[in-house]
């Protein structure tokens, strides 16, 4: 059995706790390896280790930093296919989402390959006689990083690359489901030429994230995962002093209006719904068709679509569409939903339940599940599913499709199809969720943005990645400087010895 470690100072190294956590195959459900799970001296021990690192890193010129990207950026290309078989063989996503997991990764490494641009500060002259102004960004010191399973090289590529390439020391704490990418990409990073203790990959369960919210060295946390464990981190890092972002779970809507290109809208539910087994915060899982002609008119058409999809390993080519589920019990917790659903009335359209796939009976599997004439009041509406089920949720106006977005307790992401520019102006402008796609369905926003939901899917008050990741990773010194008259004042003429 593979036995998973931990990254410090520059090696893998075994845990010594004796406690593991199982990593399975969503495939096969069998164990393929187990992660040690850290003791509070083995992260006492990376902590302390990161804290002496950060000193000489954070001296380290910004642009030698940014060049530490440059080269990370390089060897993450050229391992593509090799990090992506990874976070397919313990997440179960197929190679191209996985290369494309990677991708969006890599993508804020890029960006933070500027990040002395970021990092300048701000200057006033003369705001006073002799007096100049000067305010320094100064990193944190040593930061964590807390993530989820269902990104496994995005999300701990969206904490480290800013929080090192702004001075910091991080130890990152990767999801124990899925935790060998991050410990690939860290020796990438030691190749690229980060110094060693600056990334510490301490694997491990909530007694990890508990010594890092309640550990005094540790300055700020950038957690990813759901909702209650965002909340809670959130308040434990707040009354420890800490700075704390931490985003959460989500129930993204889609509106299709009467005028929208129905084809093309459906063909954006199946992708956004169905797509990593709708294992993605930012999947939509909730079509709000407004007037009953359009609902009727987009259920014919995602029907079709929604029996073809091919379900499967992922290695089983790439024409595959989605694979299985994180683990057992979230396949019994998606299955339950889709059985509370039909307990509540909603109508099963397409029904995933008793998919199974010769050779993999024991994988995660859930076909994929179309819910019809849902209402605000049911279980398959009120929670994150977190699988391949899409329901829809009939609106009679605008108003009432909106309405829906506005008062569910999630504001992560959120799209409209339609043909009218004043109606999509006007979605923008008035909806309370935090990234809003227009006629697009997964509106995650490019790197030299940031990310980041309202309500219900995010505690704290900067984004993740782009320059909000700079205001957060760094602190702001504010320095008022006078030099008092020089020689110039008073001056004499006369040649004569100096006193
Ligand atoms: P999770 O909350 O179970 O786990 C996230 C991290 O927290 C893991 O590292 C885990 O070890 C740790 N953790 C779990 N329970 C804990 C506890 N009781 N105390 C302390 N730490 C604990 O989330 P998950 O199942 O890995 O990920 C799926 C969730 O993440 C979904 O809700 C999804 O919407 C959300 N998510 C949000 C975003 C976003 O940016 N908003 C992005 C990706 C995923």
């Amino acid at each position: 059995m593979q036995e998973i470690g931990h990254w410090i100072n520059g090696k893998l190294v075994k845990g010594t706790s004796g406690r593991f956590a199982e990593v399975f195959n969503p495939a096969t459900g069998e164990v393929q390896a187990k992660v040690a799970l850290a003791s509070d001296a083995e992260l006492n021990h990376a902590i302390a280790e990161a804290a002496k690192a950060q000193v000489a890193w954070a001296a380290t010129n910004p642009q030698r930093r940014a060049r530490v990207m440059m080269a990370f950026g390089a060897l993450i290309n050229a391992n593509m296919d090799k990090l992506a078989e990874l976070v397919s063989r313990e997440h179960g996503k197929t190679l191209p989402d996985a290369r494309g997991d990677v991708q969006r990764g890599l993508e804020v490494v890029e960006v933070c390959m500027g990040a002395p641009a970021m990092l300048k500060g701000e200057y006033m002259d003369s705001a006073g006689p002799g007096i100049d102004l000067y305010a320094m960004r100064q990193p944190l010191g040593v930061v964590a990083g807390i993530t989820p399973f269902n990104f496994p090289a995005m999300i701990p590529l969206w904490k480290m690359a800013p929080a090192l390439s702004a001075g910091n020391a991080m130890i990152l704490k990767p999801s124990e489901r899925v935790p060998s990418t991050s410990l690939l990409l860290a020796q990438l990073l030691q190749e690229a030429g980060l110094p060693d203790g600056v990334l510490q990959v301490v694997n491990g369960d909530k007694a990890v994230v508990d010594g890092l919210l309640d550990h005094p060295v540790i300055q700020g946390i950038g957690f990813v995962g759901s909702t209650p464990i965002a909340q809670y981190i959130y308040g434990r890092a707040a009354t420890n002093g800490k700075r704390a972002q931490c985003f959460g779970g989500a129930k993204n809507h889609m509106i299709i209006m009467p005028d929208a290109d129905l084809d093309k809208a459906a063909d954006a539910l199946v992708g956004a719904g169905f797509g990593a087994a709708g294992e993605r915060c930012m999947a939509i899982s909730v079509a709000v068709p407004v007037g009953e002609k359009t609902a009727d008119a987009l259920i014919e058409r995602l029907v079709p679509r929604i029996e073809k999809l091919k379900v499967g390993p992922y290695t089983a080519g790439e024409d595959v569409d989605f694979g299985p589920v994180i683990t057992k019990a979230s396949q019994d917790r998606i299955l339950g939903l889709i059985n509370s659903g039909v307990d509540q009335g909603a109508k099963l359209v397409v029904d995933g339940r008793g998919f199974k796939l010769q050779g993999y009976e024991n994988g995660f599997f859930v076909g994929p599940s179309l819910f019809d004439n849902v209402t605000a009041d049911m279980e398959i509406y009120k929670q994150e599913i977190f699988g391949p089920v899409l329901t829809q949720v009939r609106a009679k106006t605008y108003d009432d499709a909106l309405k829906l977005v506005m008062d569910n307790e999630y504001g992560n992401g959120t799209a409209i199809f339609t043909a009218d520019g004043d109606t999509a102006r006007d979605f923008a402008s008035r909806v309370n969720v935090g990234m809003v796609g227009i006629n697009f369905p997964i509106p995650v926003p490019l790197s030299y943005f940031s990310f980041g939901g309202w309500k219900r899917s995010a505690f704290g008050d900067l984004n993740q990645y782009g320059p909000d990741a700079f205001r957060f990773y760094t602190k702001t010194k504010t320095v008022t400087a006078r030099w008092f008259s020089g020689i110039k004042e008073g001056a004499s003429l006369n040649f004569k010895a100096l006193d």
